[in-house]
């Protein structure tokens, strides 16, 4: 705790930190997950069954039993009745504060035993003579080990006393929210009045949570628009290209655009035209056509006489774009450079100098490229692929490198709208929302794994009528060498399976040349069934794999498996994916694999996962480093954001001190985030 005004043992603060409790404000903002209510006294002959009470009385007995096993038992009584209160773990201390005539008070809930009604370990202590009865519940905390109840009562109570609480909105404004004051609400939420309904509290529905929800979504607002804003004042190279380059590829390519990259391309040249830099999400649906799109990007910043970047999650899908890019732009005249983490060290220097000099006018590599320090001559524009893996920190990572390139993001896994509002609130958005045409719809099936042979002769008929397959290995996230292995088994289980088929194998631990070998054969249909494990999930295209088949597709993500089956339907052949299942399912996987069968629209797939999953994890949000929404939910509170929304525009034209305030509060700590 760096506050002067409150003061934490080392130790302590250490354990506070593991819950994120850092300023005193986070301490301010540490909600209880339940209450207690020692508000009243119930008589013992009332206490419901399994409700928490607090029961007051004197004890009448007090043991410790041997049998069956050691325990302290204390039988409390009142006007109305007696109970035992049982302890399996006691300190002579907790013996002596029952000795028989003392009066206790006891919190816990009633339930029949053996030997009549009982409390096992409540909790209790001592009243004197003048022992008030508190006014507020009892708030109980999320803890971490060894930091007990009463001492985050303590400290939080002190934080609630010290920390200046007054309220960050301008009264006038205040006026119309309707919600109490920020001061009322944290206390309330600490302390609620007994009268309060635990219903409401419980489901966050009572107005002091919805003004702490509103700030928050405020605070995320604010924050979002003002990295906006500070790329609107940021400098970058205006971009603006002859159109020689890009003549030359559209005239190569054996396809025309479709509307929606044509739509997208304008508002990326616009963008680029500008002298600010661009940092815009382009979102497509997987096969949508977002890597020409890039490469006509790309072109436009070569033109201009700068360098373009393109990154990717992984190194297989790195791979993929480099070798189509390199075919699309060497007959141009241009240099592609590739970087990887697993290259040579002599071919990553021979890269970085090219980079550095130049002489490469298009460099690709795994974002391992940006972490590094690397340097380029003239770097205009930095694209990012499947940007759905990487999070806000390394989104502005980026930003640092060879002074203040364009960036375009690009991602399949489309963010529905709310969460786009909310967390993606600093980017612009460009949709490519129609398919190249001429694609045939995939079938999805799901079968059950107990039908595994039936599917391999789906496969060899496949193959035999000239199509290729892909076998995708179970996800085994507890450990990669099993992951692997089950890889391996199943390469050598399908090659003895299918005779006169030509299996290939590709996993994450290959060196990269055996992976690109492996990839490169499968793309000429010298291999025709290709058994991988989840590498292959994003960019991979090979237009005549027309059959997917997924192990253990319940251990998957939808948006992996939308992913996944994505790498067929890419040409004019019908396509089918099967979804193999190991029964029994539970009913959320039946959920889920539901959804891949009923629909390949990946918006409304996004949207259902959401549902299924909440916003934290559909984004990865951990990772993520943006300020995180910890009472907020975009979707469920979505009139509130739509009201954050607006706020945050007034208060940033009208109220730029209240807009440093409510700043201050909420990104207590992180306002670094502001600064990057
Ligand atoms: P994604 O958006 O999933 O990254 P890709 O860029 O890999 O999709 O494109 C999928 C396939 O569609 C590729 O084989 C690509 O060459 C092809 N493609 C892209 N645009 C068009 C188009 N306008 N018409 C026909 N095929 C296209
Ligand atoms: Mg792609």
């Amino acid at each position: 705790m760096k506050s002067s005004r409150l003061t934490v043992a080392p130790a302590t603060a250490q354990k506070l930190a593991r819950l994120g409790l850092v300023e005193p404000m986070d301490l301010v903002l540490h909600l209880p997950l339940r209450y207690e209510d020692e508000t009243r006294i119930t008589a013992i002959a009332d206490a419901p069954y399994q409700h928490s009470v607090q029961i007051e009385g004197e004890v009448r007995q007090c043991e410790v039993r041997r049998q069956p096993r050691k325990q302290l038992r204390v039988l409390l009584a009142d006007a109305s009745g007696a109970v035992w209160l049982r302890f399996l773990h006691f300190y002579p201390s907790q013996e002596k504060l029952c000795a028989v005539g003392q009066r206790l008070r006891a919190v816990g809930e009633v339930r029949r035993g053996f030997q009549g009604d009982e409390m096992v370990h409540p909790k209790i202590h001592a009243v004197g003579d003048n022992d008030v009865l508190p006014e507020a519940m009892t708030p109980v905390y999320p803890t971490v080990q060894g930091l007990n109840q009463s001492t985050l009562r303590r400290l939080i109570g002190q934080a609630l006393a010290l920390e200046d609480l007054s309220d960050t909105l301008p009264a006038a404004l205040r006026a119309a929210l309707a919600l109490p004051d920020f001061a009322d609400a944290v206390h309330t939420l600490h302390h609620p009045p007994p009268d309060c309904a635990q219903q409401a509290l419980a489901l966050r529905r009572l107005p002091a949570w919805q003004r702490l929800k509103f700030d928050e979504l405020l605070a995320q607002q604010l924050a979002m628009r003002i990295l906006y804003r500070q790329r609107r004042h940021g400098g970058s190279p205006r971009l603006c290209g002859d159109g020689r380059l890009r003549q030359a590829l559209l005239a190569q390519l054996p396809f025309a655009l479709t509307a929606a990259q044509q739509r997208v391309l304008a508002e990326i040249d616009a963008d680029l035209a500008s002298p600010h830099p661009m940092r815009r999400l382009l979102q497509g649906d997987v096969g949508s056509g977002k890597t020409v799109v890039a490469a006509l990007a790309a072109l436009t910043a070569i033109e201009a006489g700068y360098q373009a970047a393109l990154m990717a999650p992984t190194e297989l899908l790195a791979e993929q774009h480099y070798l189509k890019l390199r075919d699309w732009l060497t007959p141009l005249g241009l240099t592609v450079a590739w970087t990887s983490g697993s290259q040579k060290k002599s071919e990553r220097q021979a890269a970085r100098a090219a980079m550095a000099s130049g002489a490469a006018q298009l460099t690709v590599g795994t974002h391992a490229l940006f972490q590094d320090d690397i340097d380029f001559a003239r770097l205009g524009l930095a694209i990012v692929d499947e940007q759905h893996r990487f999070g806000v920190g390394q989104r502005l990572a980026l930003s640092g490198k060879g002074g203040e390139p364009h960036q375009l993001m690009m991602s399949a896994t489309p963010i529905p709208r709310t969460l786009a509002m909310s967390y993606y609130a600093d980017l612009d958005v460009s949709v490519i929302d129609e398919l190249p045409p001429g694609r045939t719809p995939i079938v999805t099936k799901l079968i059950n794994a107990a039908r595994r042979g039936e599917v391999m002769g789906a496969v060899a008929h496949a193959v035999a009528q000239g199509r290729q397959a892909y076998w995708v290995c179970p996800l085994i996230e507890e450990s990669e060498t099993l992951q692997l292995q089950t890889a391996v088994d199943t390469h050598v289980e399908l090659q003895a399976a299918l005779p006169g088929v030509a299996v290939g194998l590709v996993h994450g631990r290959m060196k990269s040349a055996d992976k690109a070998a492996v990839m490169a054969a499968f793309s000429r249909n010298e291999v025709q069934l290709l058994v991988a494990t989840t590498v292959i999930e994003v960019g991979v295209d090979v237009p005549n794999a027309s059959l997917m088949v997924i192990e253990h597709a319940e251990r998957m993500g939808l948006a992996q498996l939308h992913q996944l089956r994505g790498r067929v339907g890419r040409g004019a052949a019908e396509s089918r994916c099967v979804l193999l299942f190991e029964a029994p399912l539970s009913d959320l996987a039946k959920a889920r694999l539901k959804v891949m069968y009923d629909t390949t629209d990946g918006f409304e797939i996004a949207r259902q996962d959401l549902q299924l999953r909440g916003p934290g994890e559909f984004l990865g949000a951990r990772q993520s480093g943006a300020p995180m929404l910890r009472f907020a939910d975009p979707e469920a509170d979505q009139p509130l954001l739509d009201v954050a929304r607006n706020w945050a525009t007034r208060l940033l034209a009208e109220h730029p001190d209240a807009v440093d305030a409510h700043l201050r509060r909420w990104l207590s700590g992180k306002e670094q985030f502001l600064r990057a």
